[in-house]
């Protein structure tokens, strides 16, 4: 990998292109997967690659909603096995959710290679090669779930989901959880939680607060969840972009 200078002012957004340069070498991501990330790296300029405190409050929400959770799945693309595989497994491991990998352009070889990949990081079992049930309203190939993965699950975490796949799983009744860097893209604007940070910083901050939510009753989380507006979150975040201060 090429070297890039620590002080170099754009180093984490360099790291993240590499990594999903790397992505798409190793056959994990796809091509679109590019488009998404420089449209993510966009986003993430104008909101000066930081954690907004509203998504802070979003990333406890979603940590209480899947302490709360009874069968609680997360949903992982190529794009998030390239950026954050281990994250994805520490989080599972601390609000033991189910891994299920979900593609967009759905091919065999790239649904093992990420499994793989994802194995690698140190998941036990990854679910999504059974594909033996749908989501109703998708067509064939993208609406290919496990049966007792997210068919099953209450509680869904789909980072950089498209737009017609989270208002299919919202109809579905799953309480969904986006992490998304667009507070105007429809997935964030159809889910009861969405996170619009990074997915390099997300994941991590949902873990943080869920092991610090650990020892929470019920009640304490059945606030925090009722607390939570995803209009305000989403208000806060554009408010950030289009009043920022980027130096
Ligand atoms: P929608 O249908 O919801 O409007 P879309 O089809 O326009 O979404 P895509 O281009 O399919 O969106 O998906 C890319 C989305 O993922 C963009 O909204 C982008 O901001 C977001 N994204 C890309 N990289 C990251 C990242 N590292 N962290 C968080 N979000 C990201």
């Amino acid at each position: 990998m090429t070297e890039i200078p620590e002080d170099h002012p754009r180093q984490e957004s360099l790291l993240t292109r590499h990594r999903i340069e790397e992505g798409v070498e190793k056959g994990i991501t796809s091509r679109q997967g590019l488009i998404a990330e420089g449209r993510g790296e966009a986003f993430d300029y104008l909101l000066g690659e930081r954690t907004l405190p509203s998504a802070d409050d979003a990333a406890r929400a979603a940590a209480a909603h899947l302490l709360l959770a009874d069968r609680p799945v997360l949903s992982v693309n190529g794009n998030v096995a390239a950026l954050v595989p281990g994250e994805i497994v520490e989080l599972a491991e601390a609000v033991e959710a189910d891994i299920e990998v979900n593609l967009f352009n759905r091919t065999d070889e790239r649904m093992r290679a990420i499994a793989d990949h994802l194995r690698e990081h140190g998941a036990e079992s990854v679910k999504g090669l059974a594909a033996d049930a749908r989501i109703p309203g998708l067509d064939h190939e993208r609406a290919k779930v496990d049966a007792d993965g997210i068919h099953a699950a209450d509680v869904v975490v789909v980072p950089l989901e498209d737009g017609d796949r989270a208002e299919a799983l919202a109809e579905m009744g799953k309480t969904e959880i986006v992490i998304d860097l667009n507070p105007l893209s429809r997935s964030a604007r159809s889910v009861a939680v969405p996170i619009v940070d990074n997915i390099l910083r997300a994941v991590p901050n949902v873990t943080e607060h869920a092991r610090d939510l650990r020892d929470a009753d019920e009640a304490a989380l059945e606030r925090i969840v009722a607390e939570f507006d995803p209009k305000d979150a989403l208000r806060e975040a554009e408010r950030a972009i289009r009043q920022g201060d980027l130096e």
